[in-house]
């Protein structure tokens, strides 16, 4: 089971994916979370340079997100499939991924209200070395501020302010916009099952609507 999520940030994605993963047992791949891990860690050498670009919400260069991705997907645990959060990002990305043969199933759009985005933005937290994400309303952590399972503290993103997210829902438009124009180009639609799901309704509902999908 190969599965892309797509849709604005803060749309979700993190959260269904996690959903996903613990679901199916298979591995949740967020390039987001692989950065954000490897900053943490001091482990990218242009550390500062990367941690500005996601601060200010730019994208991160096709070059470091395409070997992250391939050196995460030679992984075993990827052998029965996985489950993509915030990649591809890019129309080149997604042409290296066909390129490459990284193979995807479902492609799932989360469609939520701008105003929910910002909503649900204001109060997430996330918990950097395992990518786990809570919101203080609509998915509070056992122990405010702490993960569940480490205990650990849990952040509030830098990039999740008013000025940042505008940006960055604008360039989804960009990309979603760009990938459906090469797809319908190149017939890939076609192949890949292409969903949609509202995302404005409840955490269960979310999920319970793809189940619905992933059992087809
Ligand atoms: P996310 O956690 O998916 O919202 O990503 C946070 C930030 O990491 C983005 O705003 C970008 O700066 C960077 N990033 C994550 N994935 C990608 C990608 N596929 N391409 C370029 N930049 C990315």
């Amino acid at each position: 089971m190969k599965i892309i999520l797509i849709g604005y940030p803060c749309s979700g994605k993190g959260t269904q994916a996690q959903f996903i993963s613990k679901k199916y047992q298979i591995p949740k791949i967020s390039t987001g979370d692989l950065l954000r891990k490897k900053i943490f860690n001091k482990k990218i050498n242009s550390n500062k340079k990367i941690n500005d670009k996601i601060k200010s919400g730019k994208l991160v260069s096709d070059k470091i997100i395409i070997s992250l991705i391939k050196k995460r997907l030679k992984k075993n645990d990827c052998l029965k499939g996985y489950v993509l959060d915030g990649f591809p990002r890019t129309l080149n990305q997604f042409k290296i991924m066909h390129l490459e043969k990284i193979n995807i199933d479902f492609l799932i759009e989360i469609l939520v209200s701008k105003k929910n985005i910002f909503k649900r933005a204001l109060g997430r937290q996330i918990h950097i070395p395992s990518g786990r994400i809570y919101h203080n309303i609509y998915n509070p952590p056992l122990i405010k501020n702490k993960d569940d399972i480490t205990g650990e503290k849990l952040i509030i993103r830098e990039d999740d302010t008013k000025k940042i997210i505008e940006k960055r829902l604008k360039e989804y438009e960009i990309f979603k916009k760009k990938i459906f124009k090469y797809c319908t180009k190149k017939k890939i639609l076609k192949n890949l099952k292409y969903f949609t799901i509202n995302g404005n309704k409840n955490l269960k509902k979310i999920k319970h609507s793809i189940q619905k999908i992933l059992i087809k």
